[in-house]
């Protein structure tokens, strides 16, 4: 399977690449059952509400390359989530213990007059501006749908004022109306990285890249252990560290759907080999991936070493937190990956899984190895998921289910989901680093936090009795997947 061409400007849309879908509601066995069987479809919604962007998600993480700067060739509004990454920006420094600083993005405010004569001079001169202003070592071009319906030769722009300027000018071509995958945006953003800034390997280092949003340093011990550097990409990396990833010894992904392109074009372009077992979360998916890095590393012996220590370290507590948890149910809502890590490790906190609202779904990764799969792993693991339904953050199908199934806990990756839990009284738990749960200690860590909230009902209890609903009860009523086109004949529990 090829899915990585750097000569080509662009890369192709999850859909179009992958075949990965926004729409299904079945089991988690019947999804991955028809992933594996190429009968994979996607179920139209006859209406929507709203979605991501993946123009969001190449900002998301071109934005915090630490001394490169953005140029966003789009209407103002486009602009809108700067100031979100802004603020995460200086969170992720914060917690990295990094020098306090702002994000530098800039937008071309692309108007009326534009769509109709071009933009192409307002673009050269935001960036010339931007050069000037910050002294950048990279300047990406993020587009958008306006400059995509129009026409702009953004690339043409990009390698002119390269030439210019002297640093690389890179266009990343991300426009939110070609995909209803947001993290095709993700891809645009390795895309752009691989094919204009990272360089051939001159010689191979001991460093191991971690494809990774801006969560915790997990790894440093684990890879010193067993000689190795860690090196997290790319939230705060310099353009200088990025420029060498493809030295590498290894890519480790906390996260496939953010690092599938990435992970891949290093192994096929550069010979960077992918650690390819899904992300360890719980215990047996946590032993196959220790497994599997020891074996790219050539260092199988320290790590059932590792394996054998931390078991034994962390099953007493464990066991205590089991007893707790034991047929406690939960409802999941997150990002695809980390969805189906989450619901191994709450498999292996003995609770129960009654459904999950998971982003949009990926048949295969970029790397077309279907053992990378941590859906079909968990399932294999402790057993199928019902009410699996695969659903572009569609709030409205969201709280249906949820009013219907209540569980004891809702988990959320993503802050705009956690409300609806909490308007229906259902403690709501949100953590958005993922690194917190990888790993043994990550069940420990999960364990934890999931008591913490159960033992705090109050809170969701009051704000239940005090605040509305968006949804009549009409609706609540309803069928959730009265809008979702499926061959299924889907049963909510
Ligand atoms: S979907 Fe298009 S118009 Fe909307 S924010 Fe994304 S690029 Fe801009």
């Amino acid at each position: 399977m090829h899915t990585i061409n750097i000569k080509e400007a662009e890369v192709r849309t999850r859909e179009a690449r992958l075949g990965s879908i926004t729409g299904f509601a079945g089991t988690a066995a019947e999804l991955t059952g028809c992933s594996r069987a190429g009968t994979l479809k996607d179920s139209d919604r006859s209406f929507s509400q709203c979605m991501g962007c993946s123009s969001g998600n190449a900002f998301c993480q071109l934005s915090m390359i630490t001394d490169a700067c953005v140029v966003n060739h789009a209407p103002i509004g486009c602009a809108g989530d700067f100031f979100t990454f802004n603020f995460v920006y200086r969170v992720g420094q914060m917690e990295r213990g990094l020098p306090p600083a702002i994000g530098r993005y800039f937008n071309t405010n692309i108007e009326e007059n534009d769509t109709i004569f071009g933009a192409v001079r307002k673009l050269e001169d935001t960036i010339r501006t931007a050069a000037r202003k910050v002294q950048p070592k990279a300047i990406f071009i993020t587009t958008s749908c306006a400059s995509g319906i129009i026409g702009d030769d953004v690339e043409g722009v990009a390698n002119e004022l390269s030439d210019e300027l002297g640093i690389p000018v890179v266009a990343c071509f991300c426009e939110g109306f070609k995909s209803k995958i947001w993290t095709t945006g993700f891809d645009a953003a390795y895309h752009a990285v691989v094919r204009r800034i990272v360089k051939p390997p001159e010689k191979k280092s001991n460093k191991i890249n971690i494809i990774n949003f801006w969560g915790s340093h997990i790894f440093d011990e684990l890879l010193q252990e067993l000689g190795y550097e860690a090196e997290y990409i790319m939230p705060f990396s310099t353009v200088a560290q990025l420029e060498r990833i493809a030295e590498a010894a290894a890519t480790i992904q906390i996260c496939p759907t953010l690092g599938t392109y990435l992970g891949a074009a290093l192994e096929q372009v550069y010979g960077v080999p992918e650690i390819k077992s899904p992300p360890a979360y719980g215990i047996a998916g946590t032993d196959q991936w220790l497994r599997e890095l020891g074996r790219v590393l050539g260092r199988e012996a320290a790590v059932e070493k590792i394996i054998r220590r931390e078991r034994e370290r962390i099953m007493p507590a464990l066991e205590a937190y089991r007893e707790k948890l034991q047929g406690k149910t939960a409802y999941l809502t997150a990002g695809a990956a980390h969805g189906h890590s989450l619901i191994a490790l709450l498999r292996e906190l003995r609770m129960e899984v009654q459904g999950a609202a998971i982003f949009h779904h990926d048949p295969i990764y970029d790397n077309g190895e279907p053992g990378s799969d941590a859906l079909a792993q968990a399932v294999q693991t402790y057993g199928d998921v019902p009410n699996y339904n695969v659903c572009n953050k569609q709030a409205y199908e969201l709280v249906n289910i949820l009013n219907r199934v209540r569980p004891d806990i809702m988990i959320a990756r993503h802050g705009g989901m956690t409300l609806w839990g909490a308007k229906l009284g259902i403690p709501t738990l949100l953590i958005g680093d993922e690194q917190f749960s990888f790993g043994y200690q990550g069940l420990l860590n999960y364990a934890e936090r999931i008591l913490e909230t159960l033992d705090n009902r109050e809170f969701v209890t009051n704000l239940a009795r005090r605040s509305t609903m968006p949804y009549t009860k009409w609706w609540l009523a309803q069928n959730p997947f009265s809008f979702l086109r499926s061959d299924l004949n889907v049963k909510v529990y």
